[in-house]
């Protein structure tokens, strides 16, 4: 939660400041911002770099009230400036910028929501061509140029490797040899946060003292067998130890009868949050997922059309992955959890338009310019104070029953935008 200082909170990109009982609102970017922009004699496409410096002008116009617009713009014009771009072509882009703003009273940017884009590479001189750009471009589909040589993808490079005994932090990966004709395969998942040389050697001092106090020592003990200590493999590379644990966990799960790991070691992953299936029910949740559609079809809820759109035929389960942020001090992973091609994922968009209906406005905004348009007519007390709220994994700590029931207290709002009966919806959204 965060509380007003000197009359001022920010939230969004804009800075909500209380003067006189009212709430006025000032374009604001954070201390911290670098103010670095695409520069204006980078390869990028030039609509991109017009796109880049228009919408910063634009919002500053928007977003400031008059009495700060004036500095603001020297701000903007200062800022784009830094990243190259002429002075004459800033003022000439503010002038028009200005001009379409008010010349568009309503002031919001263009609804964009019903156009479909995809996405291609760019190649100067190729994709940017007007003639092309015609061809493709039509009033549903635009299509967008697509970074494929992104700073992420560069740096991640960047540096000349560390040699693998001297990485910490790691997962890693032994693999038995066997002896002789006595062909073995089988492996050792291990975890370390010390220099993998070190660990590596203080497993080969356990199997020549034939120790059995881990899996690995206590198989080649017993086996005779020799490891390939000389082509130890890394998995994976994690700082945080929890999140290190979590990983050697699903690397021995992964092909549990090949692993040499010791049964207790493999109980790393909370239990809490996640539970081991013996099978995959993708399969199981898609034949699910069509009964449901079957039914509405013959109930005559929904039409062909929507049946064949509704079906799911090539399911696969949810993904896991993390995208860094990269802003952050040792870069910490925002976990996104990919639900295209789900076995509900259609059913789930289906039902998600019906529930959009009875998203109240007054609870609601869509955006900083939403924000300013709502503030206007507020007034604020002496006695009253501003605060903003930020909410930490928002989804994943709201309970499902306590969504679903909040969902079908509304119920008698709902049926006005569906034909579906109040136990089917209701059966519906559990299983979404
Ligand atoms: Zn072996």
């Amino acid at each position: 939660m965060e509380k007003e200082k000197e009359n001022k909170i920010a939230f969004l990109d804009v800075e909500i400041i209380r003067k006189n009982k009212q709430l006025l609102m000032n374009w604001y970017t954070k201390s911290i911002a670098s103010g670095r922009l695409i520069n204006y004699h980078s390869n990028h496409p030039w609509k991109q770099k017009i796109n880049t410096a228009t919408s910063m002008i634009r919002k500053v116009a928007l977003l400031s009230e008059k009495e700060y617009i004036e500095e603001n713009m020297k701000k903007t014009k200062n800022i784009l400036f830094k990243n190259c771009y002429p002075s004459t072509f800033i003022d000439r882009l503010i002038n028009n910028t200005i001009n379409r703003i008010s010349q568009n009273p309503d002031n919001l940017p263009p609804d964009n929501t019903n156009k479909k884009y995809i996405g291609v590479t760019y190649i100067p001189g190729l994709t940017d061509n007007q003639i092309l750009h015609k061809i493709i471009n039509n009033k549903n589909i635009n299509y967008a140029h697509k970074p494929n040589n992104t700073l992420n993808y560069i740096f991640t490079k960047i540096k000349d490797p560390i040699p693998k005994d001297q990485q910490n932090d790691v997962v890693y990966k032994i693999t038995c040899n066997g002896r002789d004709d006595d062909k073995c395969g089988k492996w050792y998942i291990g975890t370390t946060k010390r220099q993998l040389g070190i660990r590596i050697y203080e497993h080969q001092k356990d199997a020549a003292n034939k120790t059995t106090n881990t899996g690995l020592a206590h198989h080649l003990t017993k086996s005779n067998h020799i490891a390939d200590f000389s082509n130890v493999e890394i998995l994976d590379i994690e700082k945080r130890e929890k999140t290190r644990m979590s990983l050697e966990s699903i690397r021995i799960q992964q092909q549990i009868s090949n692993t040499l790991n010791f049964k207790e070691y493999f109980d790393n992953i909370s239990r809490k949050v996640y539970k081991t299936i013996r099978k995959d029910p993708t399969q199981q949740l898609m034949r699910k997922n069509n009964a449901i559609v079957n039914e509405l079809f013959k109930e005559n809820k929904i039409n062909i059309r929507e049946k064949f759109q509704l079906a799911s035929t090539a399911a696969v389960a949810p993904r896991l992955y993390g995208l860094p942020k990269i802003h952050k001090e040792s870069m910490p992973l925002r976990p996104i959890s990919s639900s295209t091609r789900v076995p509900c994922c259609k059913l789930s968009k289906h039902i998600g338009a019906i529930l959009k209906n009875i998203i109240s406005e007054d609870f609601n905004i869509k955006n900083a310019f939403q924000l300013k348009e709502r503030l206007k007519n507020i007034n604020i007390e002496d006695d009253e104070v501003l605060i903003s709220f930020d909410v930490i994994s928002l989804f994943t700590n709201i309970p499902t029953h306590l969504a679903i029931q909040t969902i079908m207290k509304q119920w008698s709002q709902l049926e006005k935008h569906t034909n579906i009966s109040r136990k089917q919806f209701q059966n519906i959204l559990e299983f979404c």
